[in-house]
């Protein structure tokens, strides 16, 4: 089996399964809990909270851990327009941003939506004409899931600060794959999700600015000093510090073998002389490639690398059921006769030179022998 779909979901590394047996097995201990048996739970808590920060540049106290993505936008998106007048989005956001987004709309909230050019960049002189004297809350991702294009979020911050608004990124794709620097970057809110850096699925963090008074999202005990109630899940949490750690420490080595395979890839499909486009700018997500085939189904690409032992996408993986053309292919352009051919190969860390170049060459050989 190939495994092409690294943008969906990640393989648990072996250090970070390692550095979770423990809490799973003999330090079962509830964290929250005064007696010395939860010491070793609570410590952990705290070190793993410490390594996370490090990380991004963050202070450990800036660190919330959560559910996953989807539970670090909604809270970003639901409590964060708590403390605004309205939000402006992407209109090339996830689903767990567009959803949460809708919902604040239901219940009265104006949301505007920021178009994108056709790598899938958002312009920050677009979003300085649409903020006015209202305060808003901005959510930007840092890097698409479908096409990879990382957005100019510094500069989108810039502009938002300027107009004296709050500014959230979802970064679920990027952490532990670009360098990040919230403090740099002067971001008030950052999304991360620990599946999609190695490290277990239904673990993430919402890193929240010092100062900024977020209600929490989720009601009930005191952990997580009373912002995200929830017996914290220890094992998990530990592992995605190791993972993201690990992650961080190799992101140079990791971009390079990465961008080498993308050109394996690409190499190949060209010189097959196969009509096709590929999408996103030339600042993405290592290891991304979304083509659009022309006059092809991504549907049938996908199934017929299936037989092949090749996983790969047609779009975001939560919206796998949707056969229709995603959002973001809608709102990048990708012209009709492309647009249904779409597939979105994403390599890691641990694909080889012989498996992009089985990937490529499955590909020749299904869109000639269709
Ligand atoms: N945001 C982006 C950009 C994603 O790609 C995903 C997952 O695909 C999510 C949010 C949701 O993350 P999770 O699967 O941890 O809920």
């Amino acid at each position: 089996m190939i495994y092409a779909d690294n943008a969906a979901t990640t393989q648990l590394d072996r250090d970070a399964f390692e550095a979770m047996v423990p809490f799973l097995m003999e330090n079962y201990g509830n964290a929250s809990q005064p007696y010395s048996f939860s010491r070793k739970s609570k410590l952990a808590l705290r070190t793993a909270r410490e390594t996370i920060a490090k990380c991004i540049g963050a202070d450990p106290e800036e660190i919330y851990f959560t559910s996953c993505g989807t539970e670090s936008d909604n809270w970003a998106i639901k409590m964060g327009s708590n403390l605004t007048d309205q939000i402006v989005t992407s209109v090339i956001e996830h689903h767990a941003i567009l959803n949460s987004c809708k919902s604040m709309e239901d219940v009265g909230k104006t949301v505007k939506y920021l178009p994108v050019d056709s790598t899938g960049e958002v312009s920050p002189s677009d979003l300085d004409r649409m903020l006015d004297d209202s305060k808003t809350l901005v959510s930007v991702m840092f890097a698409n899931n479908e096409i990879g294009t990382i957005e100019p979020v510094k500069k989108l911050v810039d502009v938002t600060h300027n107009k004296g608004g709050i500014f959230h990124t979802d970064a679920v794709q990027a952490i532990g794959h670009v360098p990040i620097d919230v403090h740099e970057l002067g971001v008030d809110m950052l999304s991360a999700s620990g599946h999609k850096f190695n490290a277990p699925k239904g673990i993430g963090f919402l890193y929240i600015k010092k100062g900024l008074e977020l209600r929490p999202f989720i009601d009930g005990g005191a952990q997580e000093k009373g912002h995200r109630a929830g017996t914290e899940n220890i094992a998990s949490i530990v592992a995605m510090a190791c993972a993201l750690e690990k992650n961080c420490a190799q992101i140079d080595e990791n971009e390079k073998h990465l961008k080498n395979l993308e050109n394996i890839v690409i190499t190949i499909l060209r010189s097959a002389g196969l009509d096709f486009i590929r999408n996103g700018s030339d600042y993405r997500i290592p290891g991304n490639i979304s083509l659009s085939f022309a006059d092809a189904e991504g549907e049938m690409l996908l199934h017929r690398l299936d037989l092949k032992k090749i996983c790969i996408s047609t779009g975001s993986a939560c919206d796998s059921v949707n056969t229709q053309i995603s959002h973001v292919i809608d709102a990048i352009g990708v012209p009709d006769k492309y647009a249904e051919g779409t597939i979105r190969i994403s390599l890691g860390k641990n694909n080889t030179e012989s498996e992009a170049e089985s990937i490529a060459n499955a590909l020749i050989d299904v869109l000639k022998n269709r």
